[in-house]
């Protein structure tokens, strides 16, 4: 299966995450998800494989946990992301913006034109739509967040460049 797509992790979460302009997911049917119904859904820890973040997009290790596909009327799609020293993402953007709250560690997080400001565990960082921006570790320690993206028009990210070294170390 192709690694193309999850909102900040569009590469990542691959087809395993679900497109908000469909109806369902294809893979909603194997999750067991039923958005439309009217009865909760537990989905297992550990009933999705882990997947790595792909090299086009990512910098480092990086390893990300999906935990549950966009859905309607729920637009939005979640994954756990674990970056480890020196990983980060590439710039992007978001079309429908996206949460990142910071389950372990201390990590950075950037806009263009701005500041690198760290974020550590139990911070809540907002990414609206259309805002140039990357997140990853530090270079000395890894951070992992939980990544709660939004979807339009089957969309949650768009990848930019990589960051450079000398925008890294910065
Ligand atoms: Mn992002």
């Amino acid at each position: 299966m192709k690694l193309a797509y999850i909102a900040w992790l569009p590469a990542l979460l691959a087809s395993a995450i679900c497109r908000a302009d469909e109806p369902a997911s294809p893979n909603a049917g194997a999750l067991g998800l039923q958005h439309a119904g009217h009865s909760q859904v537990v989905i297992r820890s550990g009933s999705q494989p882990s997947i790595q973040g792909n090299t086009d997009t990512f910098t480092g290790t990086v390893r990300v946990d999906p935990l549950f596909p966009a859905g309607a009327p729920a637009s939005f799609s979640g994954g756990a992301v674990h970056f480890t020293e020196g990983a980060r993402s590439a710039w992007h953007t978001h079309p429908a913006g996206q949460y990142l709250i910071v389950t372990n560690g201390v990590g950075w997080t950037q806009q263009w034109g701005g500041p690198v400001v760290e974020i550590r565990s139990g911070d809540v960082v907002w990414c609206p739509p259309g805002v140039k921006h990357w997140h990853g570790a530090t270079p000395t320690t890894a951070m992992s967040h939980i990544a709660l993206t939004g979807t339009l028009n089957g969309k949650n990210v768009d990848w930019m460049e990589k960051v450079s070294e000398e925008q890294y170390r910065k």
